[in-house]
């Protein structure tokens, strides 16, 4: 029988084939903790009841899928989120875009918010749980992204989120969404002349439709967004999008024809990361 620390090494051996040692280290523990729960690594013996899964994950890591396909869910903001193939695993630089909205969604009454492309729900449910007067429509085109996103929210028993499906793009969907307070989205906004600047286990494991607009204009979201927005944002109103880093003037340009002030947020990476828009 193997020792907890035997296994956590021989993974880690593996995995520092495909990733920096820091990244390595960092991949087996989240395995370890988030998929038996063991949080210590020490020599007791490893569970023998986990041995033939280990054996078979290991398979997934040698393929390069992401840790959180692998173990089934990722940490963001607060909670756990289940994640899957249906659905972009939560980045860290969301959690401003959360932040933000919480923070200007407690200074409303009531507000009504809208999630354009909620995918696992994770920022329609980190702002649901925070601001409990909050009403929340979170759509998506995907079926599967809509059924994560339901799991999500019972198991984190929240209230406030309806989840339904729309084709954001379509402008006879769009127009039966109703009026908000706040408009939030962290849409496709990868145009593919930049997949070499991706990781392969991004591109081989995450779906292209959280990622790239199906569309040769990668920044149809934008001008969606900012059009429903001219009709569909109530008075004192706010949008609060995630953007490409890459992709600043191209958000100027469509900003500037339109109604709106707005603002770019850098990101903990000092990268501009977040579009604010408000009359
Ligand atoms: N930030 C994500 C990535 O780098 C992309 C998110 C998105 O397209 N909305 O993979």
């Amino acid at each position: 029988m193997k020792t907890i620390s035997t296994v956590y090494s021989e993974l880690k051996d593996i995995l520092r084939k495909l990733y920096s040692s820091r990244e390595a280290e960092n991949i087996a523990k989240i395995y370890f903790e988030d998929k038996y729960n063991i949080k210590s690594i020490n020599d007791n013996i490893f569970p023998p009841e986990f041995s033939k899964i280990i054996i078979e994950d290991i398979e997934r890591f040698k393929n390069g899928e992401p840790v959180q396909y692998i173990t089934g869910k990722a940490f963001f903001y607060d909670n756990f989120f289940k994640v899957d193939s249906s659905v972009l695993i939560p980045r860290p630089e969301t959690e401003l875009l959360v932040d933000l909205a919480i923070k200007y969604a407690k200074n409303i009454k009531s507000p009504g918010i809208i999630d354009i492309g909620t995918g696992s729900g994770c920022i329609a449910l980190s702002i649901a749980q925070k601001v409990t007067s909050s009403e929340i429509l979170a759509i998506d085109i995907s079926p599967a992204a809509l059924k994560t996103a339901n799991e999500n929210k019972d198991f984190l028993q929240i209230r406030n989120v309806v989840f339904t499906r729309s084709d954001f793009l379509k402008k006879s969907e769009r127009d039966g969404l109703g009026d908000f307070d706040m408009i939030v989205s962290n849409p496709p906004y990868i145009s593919p002349v930049e997949k070499k600047y991706m990781t392969d286990s991004t591109l081989k494991f995450e779906p292209d439709i959280a990622l790239f607009p199906d569309s040769s204009n990668h920044m149809i979201f934008y001008e969606k967004i900012i059009d429903f927005a001219e009709n569909n944002l109530r008075k004192n109103g706010i949008v609060i999008c995630e953007i490409n880093e890459f992709r600043v003037k191209e958000i100027k340009d469509i900003v500037s024809v339109s109604s709106f002030k707005f603002d770019i947020i850098e990101d903990m990476q000092n990268k501009p990361r977040i579009l604010k828009l408000w009359k």
